[in-house]
């Protein structure tokens, strides 16, 4: 049976991330990947050592695009709380 680990604090949502569904975790090595494809999205932190969810999907197209960057981010740490609010 799967189990999730709250108190490690890879899977802790980053404060920088917009309130909303969408939003990354300290997992993120900064690799990019997420910013190619939702750039409308995701920022690089001011030291540029993470990424964070800047700015909730305003439309359909932006979701699809925030979502194909879930898709392939390899720390799988852009994570949705299924609350659309
Ligand atoms: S794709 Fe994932 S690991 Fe890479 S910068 Fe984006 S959030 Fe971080």
């Amino acid at each position: 049976m799967f189990s999730l680990n709250l108190a490690h604090p890879g899977l802790q949502r980053r404060e920088e991330n917009a309130p909303g569904r969408f939003y990354t975790t300290h997992d993120c090595d900064a690799c990019g990947t997420c910013f190619l494809y939702a750039m409308k999205n995701m920022m690089y932190s001011y030291d540029s050592t993470y990424y964070f969810v800047y700015r909730q999907p305003a439309n359909d197209r932006e979701e699809r695009d925030l979502r194909r960057a879930m898709n392939l981010c390899p720390m799988h740490c852009i994570r949705d709380d299924g609350d659309p609010s």
